[in-house]
């Protein structure tokens, strides 16, 4: 332990940065990479007052040092890192190690009885308008400017907790809010340039924090964006690379991946292609991060946990997940489950075949024939999103086409380990707009999220789309996908954040933007409490005539649901659905509110779908 006075009289002037910038103890793993950067920081030796147990990396950039310390036996304090030449302290550091909130390792991620929504936050709300340029970052607010920084920040997410508490959301992923200082197209964060620290224009390290203490107050979830695959070319690292090796470098110094992910398992594939799909660049601002450079690994392994701890977080989403260095995300995924085993890590997938994303399931029966398992608990059912792209506009009864897609999507859940641990969604940041694709089609959303809600897995909405908001990207840009939230800023001459009500005076949600956030909020408070929906088993009847139906049961409870896809009414022989409706005689349609005799015919509409409680 230091005194504050002993402390003052140190100079600090040759450490630029240390990270992590502190850590705790009673962590699950003992070992702990600490990185020291200043200018030609390796030539001088290293000791921490009250640490024996220390072990330091040199790499070929002299401005770098990396010691790895045994934390098993270290209690909370601070200690100080001494850097010496001959013998003598030149200069040293203080480092703090913290105590962990109770019961930090036993923490919850997020799970198929919650419903998460997406935001990006440049595009969600302003709260606070003197962050929206910074002079530490380049590119300034030009909410003109579709591609452009439009202000929105974590104190804007805050100020609409309420708002999605109200809709029925219990978890919200944001995309990456840490610090990306690219010139153009800052906005979407994903190039990042500071691992340890929230972008100024979105708010502090304080803020993201302080979003998680609100949102778990609401009996609500913070999901992290996690970008393992790459860092951006302002990341001040890049600038300066730890080792040749820190990323993957290419003679021709840019080269783009092939983004044929089907090579990390393509038993036939050729080294050349596997390597231009592993170790090619994603953009160009996106140096491919080397994550068999055990150094590389730690780093990363470590700020994801930072976080955790820090913020308090309730999960991940982790991008580009299939991009990386197969084994080397294995072990980051991991690390992070050996420490949090309640957690929960979604991952980017991709792909359009089902034993492809299946692949990257924890335990996965198809990785295990190749002896790879990515230890991720939850993957992204891009299948279903393919097909509901498609299936809402095919009207006709048909072998292949119309409601067939959905029931056929499941037909291939014996590939995977977990299926109600799968992310379910109608659309994303990167895909156009659901209410685009069905042109403002009112009857096709609510079939859309009748699935989405209802089926196995764990929901997933793109803000906006409970507003029935519109965007194209391939026609226009993603831009057009990403628009500002009606109301987010002040200057907005409404708020689709208020009800319909109030829209003659102070202009909340138009009529039609009511329609669907009604349909919306009613379906979602209604999942909230229902087990069935949550962990029940999924009985699935072959199409006929375009209506689907299935089933949510457990010992005791059970749902139904018919989405008719045709375009005429249907009666549906009830004989056929016994085995899903069990002794059950009556039924009640929560979208409707009507009372459903479950020993006759069951009339539904065309383009209509019905949840039918049984009791
Ligand atoms: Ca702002």
């Amino acid at each position: 332990m230091l005194l504050f006075g002993w402390l003052a009289s140190i100079s600090y002037g040759q450490i630029e940065r240390i990270e992590p910038p502190f850590w705790w103890t009673d962590m699950h793993s003992n070992t702990l990479q600490v990185m020291c950067y200043g200018p030609e920081i390796a030539k001088y030796e290293v000791a921490i007052e009250g640490i024996t147990s220390i072990d330091i990396t040199r790499t070929e950039n002299d401005n770098y040092l990396f010691i790895k310390i045994d934390t098993k036996d270290i209690k909370p304090g601070v200690f100080s890192i001494n850097f010496k030449e001959d013998d003598k302290i030149v200069f040293s550091k203080p480092y703090e190690f913290r105590s962990r909130r109770e019961n930090s390792s036993l923490r919850k991620g997020f799970d198929s009885s919650d419903v998460m929504y997406l935001i990006m936050p440049d595009r969600f709300s302003n709260g606070d308008i003197h962050n929206d340029s910074h002079k530490e970052t380049i590119e300034k607010v030009n909410r003109s400017n579709p591609g452009g920084r439009h202000g929105g920040d974590i104190q804007g997410i805050i100020n609409h907790l309420e708002y999605l508490k109200d809709l029925g959301v219990t978890a919200v992923w944001s995309t990456p809010l840490l610090e990306d200082n690219e010139p153009t197209y800052s906005y979407h964060t994903y190039a990042q340039s500071d691992l340890y620290k929230i972008d100024p224009r979105y708010g502090t390290n304080e803020d993201y924090k302080r979003l998680a203490s609100e949102m778990h107050k609401l009996d609500m979830k913070l999901i992290m964006d996690y970008v393992t695959n790459h860092w951006g070319s302002q990341h001040w690292m890049i600038k300066d690379v730890p080792a040749k090796d820190w990323i993957h470098q290419w003679p021709e110094g840019f080269k783009r991946s092939n983004y044929r992910m089907t090579t990390q398992f393509d038993t036939h594939a050729s080294k050349i292609d596997r390597k231009g799909c592993m170790n090619g660049w994603f953009d160009t601002t996106m140096p491919d991060m080397n994550q068999s450079n055990s150094l590389v690994l730690n780093y990363i392994i470590q700020n994801a946990i930072w976080w955790i701890e820090y913020a308090d977080l309730d999960g991940f989403r982790v991008d580009t997940y299939s991009y990386n260095d197969k084994h080397g995300i294995a072990a980051w995924t991991k690390a992070i489950m050996d420490e949090y085993p309640d957690f929960n890590i979604v991952g980017e997938v991709w792909m359009h075949d089902q034993s492809q994303i299946s692949y990257w399931q924890k335990d996965s029966k198809i990785g295990a024939i190749d002896t790879y398992n990515s230890y991720l608990p939850s993957v992204m059912d891009f299948t279903l999103h393919d097909a509901i792209m498609v299936m809402f506009n095919e009207d006709e009864d048909s072998w292949d086409k119309g409601m067939i897609r959905a029931y056929d999507n499941f037909t291939h859940d014996f590939l995977y380990a977990n299926t109600n641990n799968i992310l379910l969604f109608a659309g994303n940041h990167d895909t156009n707009r659901i209410n685009e694709v069905y042109q403002s089609d009112i009857n096709k959303y609510k079939m859309v999220m009748t699935l989405i809600f209802t089926t196995r897995g764990i929901p997933q909405i793109y803000y906006g789309d409970e507003i029935g908001m519109l965007g194209n990207r391939d026609k226009k840009d993603d831009g057009d996908i990403r628009k500002d939230f009606p109301g987010g800023w002040s200057d907005d001459k409404r708020s689709a954040f208020l009800g319909a009500s109030v829209s003659a005076k102070t202009g909340g949600r138009t009529n039609d933007e009511e329609a669907y956030h009604s349909f919306t909020k009613k379906v979602l408070h209604w999942r909230k409490n229902n087990e069935a929906i949550h962990k029940g088993e999924l009985l699935q009847y072959i199409p006929v005539n375009n209506v689907y139906v299935y089933f949510r049961h457990t010992e005791k409870e059970s749902v139904m649901v018919i989405i008719n896809n045709g375009n005429e009414s249907q009666e549906i022989d009830i004989t056929r659905f016994k085995e899903g409706i069990k002794q059950f005689v009556k039924g009640k349609d929560i979208i409707t509110d009507t009372t459903i005799d479950m020993t006759e015919n069951i009339t539904i509409l065309s383009k209509t779908s019905m949840i039918i409680e049984l009791h």
